[in-house]
């Protein structure tokens, strides 16, 4: 059956990928291409501070997906050419000034509620919600304000493949930082609404995050995607694999004398997949509900 909607892989610049996030790159590629979706490539730079080598790091994970094997529809989206929509976007919705720090809002709000990014994350008190007009001219006479969406302490509950039913309190959070960066959270809804994507495979650190991006998607009049979310690859040690847990990346492994189809034959292994030495083998090989077996939702230990 084929699918109007897209699925996509949205990569931040920030390193190369690691087994974890190439696993996660041909989970969404597959779920994709099993249901004749087209697949899109979208690279998330919109932390200029912290991407500050973007368009090589980009270009390395590109290069790293289509040695795999990995292909997708139409050119490479970059969020940060991009600007210009999510302004448009957020015209619509209602929102207000925050003048608020980290540290104050720490100390003004209830204890952690497990919400996305949990254990830390906090709902935002509302601090700067009633501001009158007065009090914040005087505000900005000392701070520049993040912008947050008013979204009254609304609850949202998404689907997920695996997750089933999650519902989760929607904050007022930030859509553009002091600095004028816009937000994560507002630019993936708005790619996805834009873009057609109706499909969101990626990391389960993600799935706190999608009743507040669904919430955004349907007040912005988006369709909520389908998600299906992933586990993560871990260290020994049990924590979240990062870059320098050693030869983890592609370029590691290969300089260490893997070859690309050794490294996707291991990816396949991990994600209780056939084995194949190309992308496009793996889904030839595929049975159907083949992508939603246990493995999947494992966190996989590379050791
Ligand atoms: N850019 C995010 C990351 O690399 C993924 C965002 C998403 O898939 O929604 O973790």
């Amino acid at each position: 059956m084929s699918h109007p909607g897209a699925g996509r892989f949205a990569p931040s610049p920030t390193s190369d990928l690691h087994l974890g996030n190439l696993r996660t790159a041909l989970l969404a590629w597959l779920w994709a291409r099993a249901e004749q979706r087209p697949f899109l490539m979208r690279i998330e730079d919109l932390d200029q501070q912290r991407v500050a080598a973007a368009p090589a790091v980009a270009q390395q994970q590109l290069d790293d997906l289509r040695t795999l094997g990995l292909d997708w529809d139409g050119a490479v989206a970059r969020q940060s050419e991009r600007i210009p929509l999510y302004r448009e976007a957020a015209a619509q919705l209602e929102t207000y000034e925050c003048f608020c720090t980290r540290r104050e809002i720490a100390e003004a709000s209830q204890a952690p509620n497990g919400g996305p990014g949990a254990p830390d994350w906090r709902p935002y008190p509302g601090t700067c919600a009633a501001l009158s007009s007065t009090q914040r001219a005087e505000r900005r006479l000392t701070r520049t304000p993040a912008i947050r969406v008013r979204a009254s302490a609304a609850d949202f509950t998404i689907h997920d493949v695996h997750a089933g039913a999650v519902t989760g309190q929607v904050d007022d959070f930030v859509l553009f930082r002091a600095d004028g960066t816009p937000a994560y959270n507002l630019a993936v809804v708005v790619d996805d609404g834009l873009q057609g994507v109706t499909q969101v495979v990626r990391g389960d650190d993600l799935l706190d995050s999608a009743p507040r991006q669904a919430w955004l998607a349907s007040v912005l009049g988006y369709p909520v995607p389908q998600y299906v979310h992933v586990s993560l690859a871990l260290n020994g040690e049990g924590r979240r694999l990062a870059k320098r847990d050693g030869a983890v990346t592609l370029t590691d492994l290969v300089s260490a004398g893997q070859s690309p189809a050794a490294v996707l034959r291991l990816l396949c292994r991990s994600a209780g997949l056939p084995e194949a030495d190309r992308a496009p083998e793996v889904l030839a090989a595929l049975s159907p509900g083949q992508l939603d077996n246990p493995t999947v939702w494992t966190p996989w230990t590379v050791s």
